[in-house]
C-alpha cells in the first residue's frame, strides 16, 4: 500500500478508528483521505502506520 496525502503529498498518514469505519488521514495537514477496509487496516499495521482507536489512543503493537 503506497499512500500519499492527496492534498500535500505527505507520506505520513495515520488511521483513526471511528465506530465501524476506519478513516485514513494525513499526519501533516489532517486531510481525510478515505475509508479503508479491514484488509487495508491489516496492511497499515504491518507498514507501521499509526492507528488511533476511538479514545484517540495509539494502538500498541503486539
Ligand atoms: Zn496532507
Amino acid at each position: 500500500m503506497k499512500m500519499k496525502c492527496n492534498k500535500c503529498n505527505s507520506e505520513k498518514l495515520f488511521v483513526k478508528i471511528e465506530g465501524s469505519r476506519r478513516g485514513l488521514y494525513c499526519s501533516e495537514c489532517g486531510k481525510w483521505q478515505k475509508w479503508i477496509t479491514k484488509e487495508e487496516l491489516r496492511v497499515a499495521e504491518v507498514n507501521e502506520i499509526p492507528i488511533l482507536n476511538q479514545n484517540n489512543k495509539f494502538r500498541r503493537k503486539n
